[in-house]
């Protein structure tokens, strides 16, 4: 049954310690639904000493509480409950990532809500299943390892996938025994609350999960610095992901990271054209192309180039941006008005810098709102362009040549990023070998935009490190100690 955004509005206030409070001098700011430009509700913003709180409060739940404790079975069961109760409010979770983010309402139903209850699913599953081994040393010795929980985590998260990318991080920090604060994006605070609301209807433990929004300058860096954290678990901008590494010196945190791409999608002359084309579009168009994996540059083989070029611009063409909430629609609105001026920034600028617009290029208004873009699309853009150097995080595809397997990897890796590549070819052969040779931590073949709880995700080079989901993830919510018994 449909909900409405009021009726599925969550308490807008810190969630610490199992407890809403107010923020430090009853500080909010306001969120907004980009479709519309009104703002939604006002939120609690959290300050340094918020945040101490809640570290405190994770901190106790982690070294006296019950949670690191349980049987691992029963953190499971636990995880398990709350994905369920996710899939009982898929509904207002849908229609409140839809008014924050402006994405399509088909995506969150459909896409984010459901796979974020799958990823939590995936981890219960893996609850009772995190072990040491023993280790066959010399010496009349018995040496084995424990694999334990690090401690407290801060989830530091991005507005691009709220909740999905949140899950990524509570999913295997739970399951391995760790507490949490989980810090959303300023733009998209909705769904975080939203979710310590199903922590309570499942009595988690006070602390072991807490939700504190605010300012990355503030929150972030106050998790960032704070002793009482011992693992940042980032996705969002490279130059964020740095500025946390230095942060995260002093007190040698361990940190894992999500950055960003400019990911190629490569065509070479023997591919499936139409579902080349297809799959071009839906690489660089799905999420309104604020998706970290995007394909935004397109790299073409000259025998087909203009033929694909065309057929996608006039599929383009035919993508309106539409109003995120009507189930029809496929493009929604651009995150922010800041986002949608950067994103307009970079398409004046591809103008400037010679490349040629085959598609789109201009922001539309939905009954004289909103701040949606275009799809838009560019050919001709040499490797300079600063299109296809940056990432843009919106629908602007950029699209360059090239005459060998040879010139197409190394176009391809002409990049200081390594998230993600997509490779359209009919010879197996050659498919596999360029996949080897691609420096980056996804290869799509003939299918682009593809995730799976149990698939490992992650980047090379400026992309980041540490992988997301999969078995490895929970890698990097783990110490391994090492345990020597002396047998005589
Ligand atoms: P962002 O770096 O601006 O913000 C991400 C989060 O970090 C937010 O919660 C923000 O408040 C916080 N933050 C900001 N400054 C901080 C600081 N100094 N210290 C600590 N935290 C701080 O990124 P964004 O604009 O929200 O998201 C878009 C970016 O995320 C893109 O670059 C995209 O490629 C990347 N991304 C990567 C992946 C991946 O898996 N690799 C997935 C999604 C998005």
């Amino acid at each position: 049954m449909a909900v409405t955004v009021k009726e599925s509005m969550p308490p807008t206030r810190l969630f610490i310690g199992g407890k809403w409070r107010d923020a430090e001098g009853s500080r909010t700011f306001d969120t907004v639904n980009p479709a519309t430009e009104e703002t939604l509700t006002s939120v609690a913003s959290a300050s340094p000493g918020d945040v101490d709180v809640a570290v405190r409060a994770a901190r106790e739940a982690f070294d006296t509480g019950p949670w690191p404790r349980l049987a691992a079975r029963e953190r499971g069961r636990i995880l398990q409950r709350l994905a369920t109760k996710l899939r009982e409010h898929l509904e207002a979770f849908a229609v409140l990532e839809t008014a924050n983010n402006g994405k399509p309402i088909f995506e969150s139903r459909h896409i984010d809500i459901p796979t974020a209850a799958d990823v939590l699913d995936y981890y219960a599953g893996w609850a009772d299943k995190i072990h040491g081994e023993t280790i066959p040393v010399s010496g009349d010795l018995l040496n084995y390892t424990l694999r334990e929980p690090l401690g407290v985590v801060a989830a530091i998260v991005p507005w691009n996938f709220p909740l999905l990318l949140a899950s990524w991080k509570i999913g295997p920090a739970l399951a391995a025994g760790n507490t949490l604060i989980v810090k959303p994006a300023s733009v998209t605070p909705l769904t975080a609350l939203k979710f310590a609301q199903i922590c309570e209807e499942v009595e988690l433990p006070a602390g072991v999960v807490n939700v504190v929004p605010g300012p990355g300058s503030v929150v972030g860096q106050a998790l960032v610095e704070h002793p009482g954290v011992d693992k940042i678990a980032f996705t969002g901008e490279t130059r964020t992901g740095q500025s946390i590494l230095r942060g995260g010196a002093s007190t040698i945190k361990r940190v894992t990271l999500e950055l960003g791409g400019k990911s190629p999608n490569i065509v070479f002359a023997d591919a499936d054209l139409p579902a080349a084309a297809k799959g071009g579009l839906l690489g660089i168009f799905y999420g309104k192309g604020e998706v970290c994996a995007a394909g935004s540059r397109l790299l073409v083989e000259s025998g087909v180039h203009s033929d694909l070029v065309e057929a996608m611009a006039t599929r383009a063409g035919r993508m309106v941006p539409g109003d995120p909430m009507d189930p029809k629609t496929r493009l929604g609105a651009i995150v922010s008005k800041s986002q949608m001026e950067k994103v307009l920034a970079y398409i004046e600028t591809a103008r400037k810098e010679g490349a040629r617009l085959v598609s789109g290029g201009n922001r539309t208004r939905i009954d004289g709102r909103g701040f949606f873009i275009e799809p838009t699309i560019f050919d001709n853009v040499e490797p300079g362009h600063t299109i296809a150097r940056e990432e843009i995080f919106g629908p602007v595809l950029a699209t360059l040549g090239f005459d060998s397997e040879d010139e197409a990897v190394e176009r391809a890796n002409d990049t200081p990023y390594g998230l993600a590549a997509g490779i359209w070819t009919r010879d197996v052969a050659r498919a596999h070998r360029v996949a080897r040779r691609l420096k980056a931590g996804t290869i799509w073949i003939n299918t682009y935009n593809r995730y799976d709880p149990a698939s490992p995700f992650g980047g090379y080079k400026a992309s980041g490190f540490g992988r997301e989901l999969g078995m490895h993830a929970l890698q990097s919510y783990t110490e391994v100690k090492s345990v020597w018994v002396n047998l005589t």
